[in-house]
């Protein structure tokens, strides 16, 4: 008999020529090492502008960006606006950083007052201010623990009625410099602005994209994970030590 084929899981990034910084595409082979280790076949596309949309999209990642390459991809992005919010109020769960992050929210007004619109996907704006945030992040989420990456961004989010924070910043900034929140969730979409890149840090986060996916496209519900040996350490003291570093270097 022939051992069952492993069930494919689409993972869409958006736009990795032009949003892409600071390690964001780590995120992608996050996903696809932890689906193939949970047991799944990880499909991996990638969306540029004027690419065809993947038909199956059961998760979406997107990265950080320069404003140019916001201003690059802004177009094809309104195009796709009907379609990537569609998949939203779905419940298709998606990870926006930084730059599309401000994006999938209403707009991002530059520092020269220029407006680059976004799809409203997320209830929150975003204003440019002369006052660049960078450094590393720890924020305290009720959902996935404690998150920790690295922010660099003009741009401060300002949250509306219909998203929730991701967590309040016990290091850093966030979302903007005086609210304490960082981040935004939107039914299974969640936004942030932790680069480094963020999943491999924060597997909690990576598991309830996959989790959340597998339920929706399966009704599988995620087991264990069988923690793989990787060289001398095991997968989770690896992220530990790497979460133990990264929490402790200074801001
Ligand atoms: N260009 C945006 C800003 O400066 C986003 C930056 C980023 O994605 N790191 O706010």
């Amino acid at each position: 008999m022939s051992p069952v084929a492993p069930k494919p899981v689409h993972v869409v990034q958006l736009y990795p020529r032009d949003m892409n910084i600071y390690g964001d595409f780590g995120n992608a082979l996050v996903l696809k090492q932890r689906l193939a280790w949970y047991g799944y076949e990880p499909v991996m596309h990638s969306y540029d502008p004027g690419d065809e949309f993947p038909e199956q999209a059961d998760i979406l990642i997107g990265g950080g960006g320069q404003d140019s390459g916001q201003d690059t991809i802004q177009a094809d992005l309104l195009e796709c606006g009907d379609r990537l919010r569609a998949l939203a109020e779905a419940g298709t769960p998606m990870l926006m950083i930084c730059g599309l992050y401000q994006l999938f929210g209403h707009y991002f007004q530059t520092r020269s007052g220029s407006r680059i619109q976004g799809i409203g996907v997320l209830d929150v704006t975003t204003y440019g201010t002369d006052e660049r945030l960078i450094g590393n992040v720890v924020v305290e989420s009720e959902e996935f623990g404690r998150i920790i990456g690295y922010e660099n961004h003009s741009g401060q989010t300002r949250l509306g009625a219909e998203v929730q924070p991701l967590g309040r910043v016990s290091k850093g900034a966030g979302n903007d410099a005086d609210s304490g929140y960082e981040g935004a969730r939107w039914r299974n979409v969640l936004g942030s602005y932790l680069h480094g890149a963020l999943l491999p840090k924060n597997p909690a986060v990576a598991d309830f994209l996959i989790a959340t996916a597998v339920q929706r496209r399966y009704g599988d519900s995620l087991g264990a994970l069988d923690a793989p040996q990787l060289g001398p350490v095991s997968l989770t003291e690896l992220t530990e030590k790497a979460r133990v570093t990264a929490a402790s270097r200074p801001r």
